[in-house]
């Protein structure tokens, strides 16, 4: 009955709110009433995310869905209706700009149940299933890669690449790209992938691999959800390995270090003993970044001063390289990282090691989290602008940025690291330089109302545009990575020679542009309170 009731008021509120005289009965014969709430407590928390930049965008309901066709039911619904509304699907509401929101339809909240009534029929979406001797597991779309991990392991097998941060939705990185330490050697998490249940934006439910509806299925990964919901995805394993050796060493010469990045990246068809499995790097412009960065990891004999080093410009470099292995193979790890170590040219007496078991590795942003939580750090603006720049404009960057904009100030971490284009697929949507080696650089910062004026919003956005107006006048032709634009013309200049299919392909697969408006790159049509 409460249910009945809550689904009534559902259906009313999107019909007074966006003025329509759509049928009730149209969302009513959606047989998925349980799952559609408008609890006030669900919609304030579907309208936020991580970013806290956008402002609240009430959604009108929050689906809580348990199966595909629960999805399936409120698509078709929504692109059969007379006057039509939005879709967005939520992973775990991590995005920056509000993309997984919308003011004028329901949230399809993916991951787990949140807010205040959650899932009120007990219904829950599928577990993860394991296929040992296949070496791949299948998942719900708003499946956490930490649960996917936890899965896994049962089965002594892991996925192969990661993002940094495990508490993100496999449907939400996939529809990015994916990408960590370990995407110079396995590629992105969306190269990852055998397969995927989607939901088109007509509410079509569609199988979609390599073989079977390809184009489907490349469109999807990397897509910003603008094709459809991924409410499945088969993801590859390997066996999972027990430990890791984590490596941090710094550098004072840009050029030095990026070399020895690029050099370690590109041993990634070499035997296992022979590469490391995760590089990254992070920049230090920032005296309390020096105090902080090597807090939990062991110092060597005689470590070496920071404030001795003089830092060219002002800046630090560490690469951050880590090993993993098994039990059995510890003999032999201890040689295999000195042994690369050795081809490397860092300053020396500046090795810091740490090592631990594989989950406390992959976990590890989580263990910040929990500190950041626990000093309110955490539920504040993230001003974040992530940038692919190509490997031959890296070096104009490195000067024009962080020895220029951003000043000795950061305000969060600052990550760069390489990648091999050669291991994402150019059918997928995402999109990188045209160059064979490009760099991630994650401007990572958070926004602190502490009455300094360079940890304030408005500081840290105009020094984001700046940085893009530099990259600009500059002629460094990066790409936004988790991309954020407002004009039609933006989003056409950044799929570049990828939009014309990126085009062809919304107008076959969401021709009514309900899914994922949050997006801002397809307005919805046949919206009385849109444009
Ligand atoms: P949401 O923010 O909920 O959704 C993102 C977009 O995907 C929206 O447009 C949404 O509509 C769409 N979407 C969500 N679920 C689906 C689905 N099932 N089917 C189709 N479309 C869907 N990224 C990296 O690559 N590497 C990192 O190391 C990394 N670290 C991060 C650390 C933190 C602390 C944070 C906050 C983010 C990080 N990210 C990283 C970014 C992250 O990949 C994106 O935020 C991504 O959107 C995943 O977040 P989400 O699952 O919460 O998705």
């Amino acid at each position: 009955m409460a249910t009945k009731l809550l689904l009534t008021f559902a259906i009313c509120r999107l019909i007074v709110t966006v003025g329509l005289t759509l049928d009730p009965t149209e969302l009513l014969l959606l047989g998925v009433d349980a799952q559609l709430s408008v609890d006030p407590t669900d919609v304030k928390a579907a309208s936020l995310d991580f970013g806290l930049l956008t402002g609240a965008q009430l959604p009108l309901a929050v689906m809580h869905p348990a199966s595909s066709e629960d999805v399936a039911q409120l698509v078709k619904a929504a692109y059969g209706s007379n006057f039509g509304f939005t879709v967005s699907a939520r992973g775990h509401g991590h995005s920056i700009n509000g993309q997984a929101q919308t003011a004028n339809g329901v949230v399809v909240q993916m991951s787990g149940s949140i807010g205040g009534s959650g899932v009120a029929s007990g219904r829950k979406p599928p577990y993860p299933r394991v296929w040992p001797q296949e070496r791949f597991v299948d998942v719900w779309g708003g499946e956490l890669w930490i649960d996917v991990l936890r899965s896994t392991l049962q089965h002594g097998l892991a996925p192969k690449s990661w993002t940094d941060y495990l508490y993100l939705s496999v449907g939400g990185t996939l529809s990015n790209a994916g990408i960590s330490g370990q995407a110079f050697n396995h590629g992105p998490q969306i190269s990852n992938v055998h397969e995927l249940d989607v939901v088109t934006g007509k509410g079509e439910l569609l199988t979609c691999s390599e073989e079977q509806n390809s184009e489907m299925f490349h469109a999807v990964l990397g897509g910003l959800g603008q094709f459809g919901i991924i409410t499945r995805a088969r993801i590859s394993l390997e066996p999972a390995p027990q430990r890791v050796r984590w490596i941090r060493v710094l550098y004072s010469n840009f050029s030095t270090f990026t070399r020895d990045q690029e050099y370690l990246i590109s041993l990634h068809e070499q035997p296992a003993s022979q590469k490391f499995d995760y590089v990254e790097g992070f920049v230090i412009v920032d005296e309390g970044l020096i105090n902080n960065w090597r807090s939990s990891f062991f110092s060597p004999h005689n470590p070496v001063k920071i404030s001795s080093l003089e830092p060219n410009g002002g800046v630090l470099y560490c690469l951050e390289i880590a090993k993993n292995y098994h039990e059995s193979t510890a003999s032999t790890i201890d040689q295999e990282v000195e042994s690369l170590l050795k081809k490397l040219n860092f300053i020396p007496a500046s090795v810091f090691t740490t090592d631990m078991p594989y989950v406390d590795f992959l976990d590890r942003v989580h263990k910040a989290e929990l500190k950041l939580r626990s000093k309110g750090l955490w539920e504040v603006p993230h001003p974040w602008l992530n940038l692919f720049v190509p490997k031959s404009k890296i070096a104009d960057f490195d000067k024009g940025v962080f020895k220029g904009i951003l000043g000795n100030k950061t305000s969060g971490p600052i990550l760069i690291y390489p990648m091999n284009k050669n291991k994402w697929d150019h059918r997928s949507s995402a999109v990188t330089p045209d160059e064979d080696v490009f760099y991630l650089v994650a401007l990572l910062r958070s926004a602190l109302d502490n009455g300094e004026e360079t940890h304030s919003l408005e500081y840290l956005t105009n020094q984001n545009r700046q940085i893009l107006r530099f990259c600009d006048e500059a002629g460094i032709t990066v790409k936004q990575y988790l991309p954020h634009y407002t004009t039609h013309q933006e989003w056409v200049d950044h799929f570049g020679n990828k939009w014309d299919r990126f085009y062809r392909l919304k107008m076959e697969f969401d021709p009514r542009h309900i899914l994922a408006s949050g997006q801002q790159i397809f307005t919805p049509t046949n919206m009385a309170s849109w444009q």
